[in-house]
């Protein structure tokens, strides 16, 4: 099982698409639910009722979450020093990553860092000096012996040009990385989409970026015989190539991955903090193995690209932050991307078969915070 410890509800930056939508949506409306606003800022709860949580479960993964976990290095030290997890993993803006020790930084298994693309688009999402700051923190763990996987992990919107911000993460002469996910900022905010230009680019720059980095992709295979690691098409080939019947929600919220909430209390996904009706145990009982599963409903469950989409998202099913005009506009990137991987299977099968490359390639750690449908 992976457990999501939200250590804070604090974060040091004031990202666009977070701190700046969550000023702009000030009539933001939750009156379906009931909504718990009083969290404690801070993990309240014993660091031994996680270490009892994780005993219940062999494979107990745990990923540091925030707002921004790094705020509290102590308690990652605690944690990490105390609770017997099969493996560590962090998701980070990274503008910390210097103030914990490399032996603890070099025990991750994966570190996710926020980073957008370039310099001039992460700081422009971000705000300026972010991207020096974290290329010179991500240069430090690797001078420090971090070895693990470091996923970049950009949120895309309409100033993002896809095709050209991925290549760039890859192939650059400051910091390249070699995995690279990306989530669109896409159904989180109430009000947003009135106000922004989602169609026209998510049909005009966005879709044809994904068709034209996919192709790309398989390019790169048949020329370098590498497998990249591009998240959304190596998770979407690898159901293709093992002719998986269905996937059940891909980013594993509400039925394999939950999130622990700074008082304790368990819900399927990080975003659904304080949402009471998603209480769905407490840290100092809950057994892993009988945590209630909680499945995507309509309309994901009446869609023709249910099987290979698996749902894209609990909470923005759930809220539905965008109404359903809106959220047809993601829903057509989801097909565009399942269109655009399932176009270059025949010549996926073909590489393999030559040797080219391997199925083994392909594999990857799920739910390790890839939400792989963007
Ligand atoms: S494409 Fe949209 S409606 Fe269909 S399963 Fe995915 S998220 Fe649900
Ligand atoms: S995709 Fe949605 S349900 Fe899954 S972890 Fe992200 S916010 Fe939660």
């Amino acid at each position: 099982m992976f457990f999501h410890v939200i250590l804070t509800t604090e974060c040091n930056s004031q990202c666009r698409y977070c701190f700046g939508e969550a000023l702009e949506d000030v009539d933001e409306d939750f009156s379906d639910f009931e909504v718990d606003y009083s969290l404690p800022r801070n993990m309240s709860y014993d660091v031994a009722l996680l270490d009892k949580l994780c005993q219940r479960d062999n494979d107990c993964v745990l990923t540091f979450y925030g707002g921004e976990p790094l705020i509290c290095v102590d308690k990652i030290k605690q944690i990490m020093d105390n609770v017997r997890a099969k493996l560590f993993m962090v998701q980070t803006n990274g503008m910390l990553l210097d103030q914990l020790e490399p032996e603890y930084v070099n025990r991750f298994h994966t570190i996710l860092v926020s980073i957008d693309g370039n310099e001039a688009l992460t700081d422009f999402y971000r705000g300026n000096g972010t991207f020096k700051k974290l290329i010179s923190n991500l240069k430090l763990i690797e001078r420090n012996g971090f070895r693990g996987e470091l996923i970049a992990r950009m949120t895309v919107m309409e100033q993002t040009d896809i095709y050209k911000q991925v290549r760039w993460l890859l192939y650059n002469h400051v910091f390249s990385f070699s995995s690279v996910h990306w989530q669109l900022n896409a159904g989180f905010w109430k009000n947003d989409f009135s106000r922004r230009d989602f169609k026209r680019w998510s049909e005009e720059n966005y879709d044809t970026g994904i068709r034209k980095l996919v192709r790309f992709w398989v390019d790169n295979m048949e020329k370098k015989g590498a497998v990249l690691r591009l998240y959304p098409f190596l998770g979407m080939a690898k159901s293709l190539l093992s002719g998986e019947e269905k996937s059940l929600l891909r980013c594993g919220g509400g039925w394999i991955n939950y999130a622990i909430q700074t008082d304790g209390y368990i819900i399927p996904c990080p975003t659904m903090w304080g949402m009471k009706d998603y209480y769905l145990g407490h840290v100092s009982t809950a057994d892993p193995s009988k945590l209630e599963k909680v499945h995507i409903g309509e309309p994901c469950t009446q869609c023709d690209a249910f099987n290979l989409c698996g749902g894209r998202c609990l909470y923005a099913i759930v809220t539905k932050r965008w109404g359903p005009e809106a959220y047809a506009h993601v829903c057509n990137t989801v097909r565009n991307l399942i269109q655009a991987v399932s176009g270059q299977m025949p010549r996926l099968e073909e590489l393999i078969k030559r040797g080219k490359v391997r199925l083994r390639d392909f594999e990857y750690m799920k739910y390790n915070g890839c939400e792989i449908i963007p």
